[in-house]
């Protein structure tokens, strides 16, 4: 019998497409949410996770047993438990049965201050959890109009991400702030430019799917946007905000990555 062996090159890559509710949805509408983006059958090399907000995460992860739509949550304690009211440990994430994790998302970063060094600390907290952290960067207005946002995107990279880490425990993504919720997207130019830079920065031997670490783009990603920004170069996938709450709209994104 002829043997295939293993060929980096001519593997098809994975495709990410995670869905992050932010803080919206009771009970009932997370759960019919979740049940009608469980009917939808990713392609086998593409990884589709919703992040619901904390409480519903247990309802999601029922919802969602059928399918094979893992489960994020959107931010994590960089602590493992103790008087931190309020927060949520990783280890309690990975209990809830949670695959992913947002951590440095902009709205963490800007609402509640999050340093580089919170982010950089929550993202150990997960992978110490066995929790796979999304870590999020990305450049606003000022800082794009300025030119100085390779600047920006180098420092959130170099001092957010845990050194030493294996590349593909852990995730990017890259938001530039002024993308998210307002229908602008950095031209397909911009987004490769952001992405070649970030995976220049990071240990990753990009001939090897298990040597690399996945850089997903976010920001205004709809479905008439997804095919393009998923198929530029340096793409795994993508982080969708406010369209990941239409389940038609979401399904034609987790589609589209199935056809590249
Ligand atoms: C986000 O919140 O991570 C995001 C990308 O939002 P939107 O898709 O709505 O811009």
């Amino acid at each position: 019998m002829m043997r295939h062996r293993f060929n980096p090159y001519s593997q098809k890559s994975m495709k990410y497409v995670f869905g992050n509710w932010k803080m919206n949805g009771i009970h009932e509408e997370a759960v019919a949410l979740a049940k009608a983006v469980g009917t939808t059958k990713p392609q086998k090399y593409t990884q589709v996770a919703i992040f619901p907000p904390f409480i519903n995460l247990h309802l999601v992860k029922k919802a969602l047993s059928r399918s094979s739509i893992a489960l994020g949550a959107q931010d994590c304690s960089p602590e493992e438990n103790g008087a931190f009211t309020g927060d949520i440990s990783a280890g309690m994430l990975k209990d809830a049965g949670c695959k992913y994790v947002l951590v440095g998302h902009s709205e963490r970063r800007t609402l509640h201050g999050e340093s580089d060094e919170t982010v950089r600390n929550k993202a150990i907290a997960a992978i110490k959890a066995r929790l796979v952290p999304v870590i999020c960067v990305g450049e606003n207005l000022a800082e794009r109009e300025s030119g100085k946002y390779l600047q920006v995107i180098t420092r959130q990279v170099e001092q957010s991400v845990p050194s030493l880490t294996n590349p593909s425990s852990y995730l990017i993504a890259y938001e530039p702030v002024w993308a998210i919720g307002s229908g602008k997207t950095p031209i397909l130019a911009e987004i490769s430019e952001a992405h070649k830079t970030i995976a220049s920065l990071l240990y990753h031997d990009t001939s090897k799917a298990d040597k690399k670490t996945a850089i997903l783009y976010g920001g205004s990603v709809k479905a008439n946007n997804a095919c393009e920004i998923m198929a530029t170069e340096g793409v795994d996938g993508v982080l969708v905000g406010g369209a990941s709450l239409k389940a038609d709209e979401f399904g034609k994104i987790i589609e589209a990555a199935g056809s590249i």
